[in-house]
């Protein structure tokens, strides 16, 4: 006799699993209303109590409740932030993941899964024209990679420069970099050599010229670089900053967490080129690699690096440790801030095994596409304005004679029509409208009833 809460309970199983179904076979997944609909005063008071409650009672409120006010993600209309649109295959295999308690801690424990995540870990890392041997762990998110990362940058730069002191070290940052940089240096107690670019794009000259003006540029161990920024999705010079890191010995980390997808794309990859020299590179499956939240790829250039400086050690894990077989260098857990894990790079592997890279390419391809087409639509009408180029699917507009308050309320008034959740952004101190694309299947109409919905 079982405990009753491992019982099988079939009729409960097939009203999660119908409800499952119900959301895959959107098409279109809704928006829904996010916090316009924000759930009744009280609404979960008294839910956890001695006494369990009907679970089939609890699903439906959840149904009803709850799942309602969060505005889908991985709708078609999300068109804010950086949106997240998994695969159907993506979305199965995360269920699969679940039901098996897919742990991917360390080869001893899962040697199977942690073969396909490197597959897909070495595929990406190929992609970028990093070397064989090349590989790291997927992670929550493109901030834990960040921080990853940058604790190994630091501590080989803390090697390579002895004599300087610990708490002067600094990395060059752009100042367009994404907030989890600022905070994984402030975590590392690593300060910033702080450079403000020409049109938000670091290039290695604006590099040299911040050094050289410098008093102490030796205290530099290391750049970081945005494959995409987030905001506006510009794309720094990669291969002039990873040639100057190369030069000098200091560690290049390139943060792609949005935009290190363009890999796929046949005609921007060509703009990340520059990745190739890097020494870590974090790119993100739940963003524009279409896989289910949470997940993030982390690479290093020499994994065995990473793995000595960031490895836990306790005496209850040193059998993950001591033997010598070369496979158990590849414990994810040694490789991030972290150590218990969910496989959750198998959502991403099995998407991209079964969708073959060809469907990849021409879904990314997509959203690129629909921004250049927007620009042009843009350009055609008078009650709106480019506020510079789109770079990778990012378009960022203005609706002349605006003030913020005025695109606030347009904003929620979009989302409330059920159009498309679109938030506005700064820029440049000015408030502006802004596109993030990413679902393939957005349609062009939706961007024609947006902008429509800006006139008078
Ligand atoms: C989104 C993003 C991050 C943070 O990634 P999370 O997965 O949200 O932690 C970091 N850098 C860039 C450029 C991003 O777009």
């Amino acid at each position: 006799m079982g405990h009753q809460m491992y019982k099988y309970d079939a009729a409960l199983t097939d009203a999660v699993f119908d409800y499952c179904r119900e959301r895959l076979a959107m098409d279109p997944v809704p928006l829904d209303y996010g916090s316009l609909a924000a759930i009744p005063e009280h609404a979960l008071d008294g839910l956890i109590g001695a006494d369990g409650n009907d679970p089939g009672k609890i699903l439906n409120f959840f149904e009803e409740q709850l799942a309602t006010s969060v505005v889908s993600i991985d709708s078609p209309g999300f068109l804010a932030f950086i949106p997240n649109a998994p695969t159907k295959n993506s979305l199965l295999f995360d269920m699969v993941v679940a039901c098996s308690g897919l742990n991917g801690t360390s080869w001893l424990e899962s040697a199977g899964v942690v073969a396909a995540e490197n597959q897909a870990l070495a595929f990406l890392a190929n992609l970028a024209g990093m070397p064989d041997g090349s590989g790291g762990a997927f992670v929550s998110g493109g901030s834990m990679g960040n921080l990853s990362s940058l604790t190994v940058g630091r501590d080989v730069g803390r090697a390579r420069r002895p004599l300087i002191a610990p708490h002067e070290l600094r990395f060059a940052i752009s100042s367009d970099a994404h907030s989890s940089i600022g905070k994984a240096l402030h975590v590392l107690g690593v300060g910033a050599l702080l450079v403000e670019p020409d049109d938000h794009r670091l290039t290695r000259a604006t590099l040299e010229t911040a050094l050289a003006n410098d008093p102490r540029p030796e205290s530099v161990i290391g750049i970081v670089a945005t494959s995409g920024t987030t905001n506006a999705g510009i794309v720094d010079d990669l291969e002039g900053l990873g040639s100057y890191a190369n030069e000098h010995e200091i560690w290049f980390h390139v943060d792609g967490a949005y935009g290190g997808a363009a890999l796929f794309s046949p005609t921007h990859r060509r703009l990340l080129k520059g990745i190739r020299h890097a020494d870590s590179f974090v790119v993100d499956p739940h963003k524009w690699l279409l896989a289910p939240l949470d997940c993030a790829a982390l690479i290093y250039r020499n994994p065995t690096v990473a793995r000595k400086i960031l490895a836990q050690q306790a005496s209850y894990l040193d059998i993950l440790h001591t033997d010598d077989d070369e496979l158990y260098e590849w414990n994810p857990s040694d490789f991030a801030i972290h150590l218990s894990r969910r496989a959750r790079g198998l959502p991403f592997w099995f998407s991209l095994v079964t969708n073959g890279t060809v469907a990849y390419e021409t879904a990314i391809q997509s959203a690129i596409d629909l921004a250049q087409r927007t620009v042009r639509l843009i350009e055609s009408m008078d009650h709106v304005e480019m506020v510079r180029p789109s770079s990778l699917s990012i378009v960022l507009f203005r609706r002349k004679g605006w003030n913020a308050e005025r695109y606030n309320e347009w904003s929620q008034q979009l989302l409330r029509d059920q159009i498309a959740f679109v938030t506005p952004t700064k820029w440049e101190g000015e408030t502006v409208a802004r596109l993030a694309f990413l679902h393939p299947d957005t349609p062009d109409e939706m961007v024609h009833q947006i902008l429509d919905s800006m006139r008078d």
